[in-house]
């Protein structure tokens, strides 16, 4: 199948912004490539929006919003079930189109395709869950109710690395709320998005409730989110540094946020767990998506009476993975989003080298004849890790599977707890005590306990201190999208 046919096959509009129910290029006339990680190759084009179409967006969905937050909670479920049996009708087409725009396994696109449909139908089910609350008061002719309001125009940023779940895992709940919502997708993942959105009004959202402004230059979009009073919250998901230029924006309005922020995974193998098992379970999730997900180990501890015996499982499981193009049969990794990416990689593993780790496996860009057009970088394992090195502290994105070895359980949760991120975490141990005991210490939004994808649409996804605020998915990401409001009542 034909980059073109995969991209004919969904019978995309041509034009990719949508505003007030309309596809056109709001004026633009500019447009960028779209390209193909795994071939270099352009697979389309999308509009180069800027401001002035983000701000005409932003006024589509603040006229349609009085009417939208006015329907039952019925009717916008409704809405969110239709989506999803799009989604679901069209999940083939779809996950072709991932691969061939953002470069993941064939497979894994089809998976992440399911997850994005489970946020629409789990907030088709949440909508009518939008429960408030009445508080006995003092007074005894007086009542308390607590409701619960939508939020009102939102702007929502997402990355390229999940290029459709992190879209319903925001549109579904602003959806659901009653909100009416502006997005902007990622530069590299611009036709993903428009898929979505073309399923989203194909299921009947009314005009203005849903837009979108593709660009390759996020700067004026993002400003225009910030500055203009109609937008009441903020919802992103990408990188620390973004994220908190656009929180420290939204401080000016005391607009809401929800910052789904970088990681920096602890993954500790315990003296009790199996090695070979753990390093299983460390290297699918290593891999996952090339290295390339906010959930991805980055550092790897190990016990040093069970190291021998990880590292070799982790090798022999690492170096018999197959690299390549993601339609490819049997390619379990695929490549990095683009040449930044795996620059990024190679001066990861050289500050390690120069400072004394080995490279067990990998250790370079792959450029044979099958890899020479593509993002391609061979996995790697390093090991004699330590804490002064770049790959410690700064979140890699990629393929590199830093081994550090640890002697103590109390060193070994001060040494995770080291960083300034604060997302995912994952503890192997067949001791039931230590795993309640570590998953308590550790200061992570999320822990995985012999468990790699600690991840649904019905559970809170999220993570403290600078991997970001808020929940999402679950009944707390309902929650994101609508204000409180407290009704006192003399009777
Ligand atoms: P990024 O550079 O922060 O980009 C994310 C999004 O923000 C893109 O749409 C980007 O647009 C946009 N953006 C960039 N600069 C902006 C600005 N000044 N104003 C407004 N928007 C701006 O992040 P990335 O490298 O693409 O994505 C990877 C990061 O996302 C990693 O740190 C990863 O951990 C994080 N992530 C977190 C989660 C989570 O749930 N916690 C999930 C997935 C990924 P352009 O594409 O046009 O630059």
């Amino acid at each position: 199948m034909t980059s073109t046919s995969i991209v004919r096959d969904l019978s995309l509009p041509g034009d990719t912004i949508l505003i007030n129910g309309e596809w056109s290029d709001a004026g633009v006339g500019e447009r960028f490539d779209v390209g193909d990680p795994s071939t270099g190759e352009v697979i389309g084009q999308a509009v180069a929006g800027g401001g002035q179409a983000a701000k005409a967006a932003i006024a589509a969905a603040a006229s349609a919003f009085p009417q939208w937050s006015a329907t039952t909670a019925y009717e916008r479920s409704d809405l969110l079930y239709r989506a999803h049996a799009l989604m679901i009708e069209r999940s083939e087409s779809l996950a072709r189109l991932m691969t061939l725009e953002q470069g993941k396994p064939i497979r894994a696109s089809r998976t992440e395709v399911k997850y994005a449909a489970d946020f629409l139908i789990w907030f088709a089910e949440e909508a009518k869950r939008m429960y408030g609350r009445t508080i006995p008061s003092a007074r005894a002719d007086q009542r308390f109710v607590v409701m619960h309001q939508p939020v009102g125009v939102v702007g929502a940023i997402t990355p390229w690395n999940y290029p459709i779940s992190m879209i319903t895992r925001k549109v579904g709940p602003a959806l659901a709320a009653g909100c009416t919502v502006v997005l902007k997708p990622a530069a590299q993942t611009p036709l993903c998005a428009v898929a979505v959105f073309d399923i989203l009004q194909q299921a009947g959202a009314p005009a203005g409730v849903i837009n979108l402004v593709t660009a390759n230059q996020a700067g004026p979009i993002g400003d225009e989110f910030l500055a203009n009073p109609d937008v009441r919250k903020l919802t992103f998901t990408g990188s620390t540094r973004v994220g908190k230029l656009l929180a420290r924006g939204a401080a000016d309005q005391m607009k809401r946020v929800s910052m789904e922020l970088g990681g920096h995974a602890p993954f500790i193998v315990f003296d009790d767990a199996t090695p070979e098992h753990a390093a299983r379970g460390a290297a699918m999730v290593k891999l996952l998506n090339t290295g390339q997900a906010c959930i991805s180990p980055n550092r790897i501890y190990v016990h040093a009476s069970i190291k021998d015996r990880f590292v070799e499982a982790m090798k022999n499981r690492i170096s018999g993975m197959k690299v390549g193009n993601g339609f490819i049969d049997g390619v379990a990794v695929g490549p990095l989003i683009d040449e930044a990416a795996r620059e990024r990689m190679e001066q990861q593993v050289s500050d390690a080298v120069d400072k004394g780790a080995k490279v067990v496996t990998g250790g370079s860009r792959l450029v044979d004849d099958e890899h020479a057009n593509g993002y391609f970088f061979a996995p790697t394992v390093l090991t004699d890790v330590t804490a002064d090195m770049d790959i410690y502290r700064q979140e890699t994105f990629g393929p590199l599977a830093p081994i550090v070895e640890f002697e103590d359980e109390v060193d070994v949760i001060r040494m995770a707890n080291d960083t300034t991120y604060g997302l995912a975490s994952y503890v192997y141990t067949n001791n039931l005590s230590r795993a309640w005991r570590v998953a308590e210490a550790l200061k992570f939004g999320m822990v995985g306990i012999n468990d790699i994808n600690p991840t649904s649409a019905a559970a809170p996804f999220g993570g403290v201190k600078e991997s970001g605020l808020g929940r999402e998915g679950a009944s707390e990401g309902l929650l994101e999208y609508l204000d409180l409001k407290l009704v006192g009542l003399s009777v």
